[in-house]
């Protein structure tokens, strides 16, 4: 997995490195590095440090990428601190559409990529960390 990839569930350990059969993963070749987490890495953390990195390497040119990036960190930190509600992993999806589908360049375009990847396999994670009593 590369800064700006998805990540692949354990599952898929046999899938062929190649451009087509990582995007139907819904990752990226990237430069091809990968790195392998067991299962005691918290998957909320994962997209987290990847957001943080993009966040960082915006160039701030366009909003969706200059603030959308933020408040995806803010929401991912909210959910890893126990303070999110539904509303918030609602919320957390529809901005990385909008950040995906309307930043300028590569880097804001794929921010959102590991968020979106560890909702599709490990949103059990991401439900776990969700207060239930936080409106
Ligand atoms: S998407 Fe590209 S152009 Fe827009 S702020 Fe991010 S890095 Fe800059």
């Amino acid at each position: 997995m590369d800064l700006q990839e998805g990540v692949i569930p354990a599952l898929a350990v046999d899938t062929p490195v190649d451009y087509e059969s990582l995007t139907q993963l819904g990752s990226i070749m990237g430069s091809g590095g990968m790195i392998v987490m067991d299962q005691n890495t918290n998957m909320v953390d994962v997209a987290r440090f990847f957001m943080e990195f993009c966040m960082d390497k915006s160039c701030g040119k366009c909003i969706p990428c200059r603030v959308g990036t933020v408040q995806l960190h803010r929401l991912l930190t909210k959910i890893r601190q126990g303070e999110a509600s539904l509303a918030d992993l609602e919320l957390l999806e529809e901005l990385c559409d909008m950040v995906k589908y309307t930043s300028l360049c590569g880097l804001g375009q794929s921010a959102p990529n590991p968020v979106f990847s560890t909702l599709r396999y490990f949103r059990d994670e991401y439900l776990a960390l969700i207060n239930s009593t936080t409106q």
